[in-house]
């Protein structure tokens, strides 16, 4: 007979690798299978805030804005590496919200979720302040806020490794073909994408975090009747070369309603997005189009003295937002709240279905996941996230800056950049990532642009890395930065070495 799993996990997005993570803290054995790469999905392709959502108060969301406030905070604690605080600058643009209205906003948003850490809002006159220097003469008056910024794709990855460390078996490249329930069982089959090996595995209980695949799954993998509601809802953003120096991200809005991100990215660009469009269509091959660019330039271009076009765009990315369908007119105001649905078919075997969510509120969506199957499946142990370091983020004090003056002097031959990108990535794990090197040569081949062969084991061995593209645009943004030269090298030493660890594993 089959060991008997107590959860299956379906999808290594934020909400999978979160679920995975909060279930094996508690004990529970835990399967996670992903069809592609960790964070392959959504979950790399979002504007990577750790926010409250201003624009939520609009729609009255004071639930979802109250509970991401407060998690602003949790998960800086956790993963200070990561996530790190921004200060937001919202010009007040004559003709669109008036200034008592961004101010009642601001006043709730300061207060809805106990905030310790951050500062409040204030006002500032942009003639006096360093973000009015690139922005429209006439633009005189703004409002600054803070919210959090997050290396998404990063944090899937902690959750993930989290989750392995505390027992759970993460499985990538790895598709929950289908499951059927037997009793008060799930019998689920697993299907590894890279050689079409099947393997069945048995739970007591299923979750569905399929993202923009949950209806997917629900109606086609497990057989059942149609879930909830759901609403693809498209978001794109483009890069450009930065078009300003200081550290300050802009909040910018738009004639139709909407708000447009323009934030500093990877030092030498500047990020801007994201569009609300309805999608259909494979979720797989969601991308940009030429009005979408043109959407996000133009509204850019409202704001800042220079002004861009499509041809300054060096790189785009597109996910789909897998949304909880409340009916709402536009996708732009259909909720970002989630929604956890329960399928205990004839009273066993229970199917968790997610609906919707935030990369911010993942933490509080899988504890809310498994209260929701303790109802099914009796007691599974006590919360214990909120207080918990993800792998890397127990640094020495909350400093960052200040860390890495120690991880320089503890290392001093590694270059000043290097030993930022390294702390900023890995936290205190960038120690097993040196294991031990005194010189540049212990890190082993330099395939070019700064990634020496240490870092590519690293991401190999601890953080499921397979493909260039894994490193480059999941693990990290060096995709940005890196020659082309250097990707193929990457690529050949990830197949040689990547065969090699697979060959040492079956011998
Ligand atoms: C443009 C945009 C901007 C956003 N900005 C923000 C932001 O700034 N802050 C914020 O908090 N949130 C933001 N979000 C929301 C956030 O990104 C999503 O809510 C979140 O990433 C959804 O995560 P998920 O785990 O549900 O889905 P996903 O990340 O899509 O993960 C689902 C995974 O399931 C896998 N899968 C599907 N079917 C199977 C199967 N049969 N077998 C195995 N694996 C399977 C998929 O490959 C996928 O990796 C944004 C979203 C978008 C689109």
């Amino acid at each position: 007979m089959a060991e008997v799993l107590d959860i299956v996990v379906v999808g290594g997005g934020i909400n999978g690798a979160g679920i995975a993570r909060d279930a094996a803290g508690r004990g529970l054995s835990v399967l996670l299978c992903e069809k592609s790469d960790l964070a392959s999905a959504t979950s790399s392709a979002s504007t990577k805030l750790i926010h409250g959502g201003l624009r939520y108060l609009e729609y009255y969301e004071f639930r979802l804005v109250r509970e991401a406030l407060i998690e602003r905070e949790v998960l800086l604690r956790a993963a200070p590496h990561i996530i790190w605080p921004l200060r937001f600058v919202l010009p007040h643009s004559k003709g669109l919200r008036p200034a008592w209205m961004i101010r009642l906003g601001l006043f709730l948003y300061d207060h809805l979720g106990g905030r310790k850490l951050l500062p409040a809002s204030a006002g500032i006159d942009l003639r006096q302040h360093p973000a009015g220097a690139p922005l429209e003469a006439d633009l005189r008056k703004a409002f600054v806020y803070s919210d959090c910024w997050v290396q998404d794709s990063r944090l899937v990855v902690l959750n993930a490794m989290d989750a392995a460390e505390r027992g759970a078996e993460v499985l990538t490249r790895v598709e929950c073909l289908s499951a059927r329930r037997d009793g008060d069982r799930w019998r689920v089959v697993l299907r590894d994408c890279r050689n079409g090996a099947q393997r069945e595995v048995v739970a007591r209980a299923l979750v569905n975090a399929a993202g923009p695949w949950t209806a997917e799954f629900i109606e086609q993998r497990a057989g059942l009747n149609k879930g909830l509601p759901l609403r693809l809802v498209k978001g794109s953003h483009i890069v450009v070369p930065k078009l300003f120096e200081h550290a300050f991200p802009y909040i910018f809005q738009n004639p139709d309603g909407r708000i447009v991100f323009a934030i500093p990215y990877e030092d030498d660009f500047t990020l801007i997005g994201t569009t609300d469009v309805d999608f259909t269509g494979d979720p797989a091959e969601v991308a940009i189009t030429a009005e979408e660019t043109r959407y996000l330039c133009d509204a850019v271009n409202a704001y800042f003295k220079r002004k861009i076009a499509p041809d300054d765009v060096v790189w785009t990315y597109s996910g789909v937002r897998p949304l909880y369908d409340d009916a709402a007119e536009s996708a732009a105001a259909a909720t970002r709240d989630y929604v956890l649905q329960l399928d205990q078919g004839d009273g066993r075997a229970p199917l968790l279905s997610v609906f919707g969510g935030k990369i911010t509120t993942f933490r509080r969506l899988a504890e809310h996941a498994l209260a929701k199957l303790e109802d099914a499946l009796g007691p599974l142990g006590a919360p214990w996230t909120a207080g918990a370091a993800l792998p890397g983020g127990d640094m020495p004090d909350a400093d960052f800056e200040g860390c890495l003056a120690r991880f320089g002097q503890a290392h001093p031959w590694l270059p000043a950049r290097l030993a930022r990108r390294y702390l900023r990535n890995y936290g205190t794990r960038a120690e097993r990532l040196l294991a031990g090197a005194t010189a540049l040569d212990g890190l082993g081949e330099h395939l070019g642009d700064g990634l020496y062969a240490a870092e590519l084991g690293y991401l190999l061995r601890h953080e499921w890395a397979e493909t260039a593209d894994d490193v480059l645009w999941r693990r990290s943004k060096l995709g940005l930065h890196v020659s082309d030269a250097t990707k193929q090298k990457i690529a050949a030493w990830l197949a040689r070495e990547g065969a090699a660890a697979v060959r040492q594993e079956t011998a």
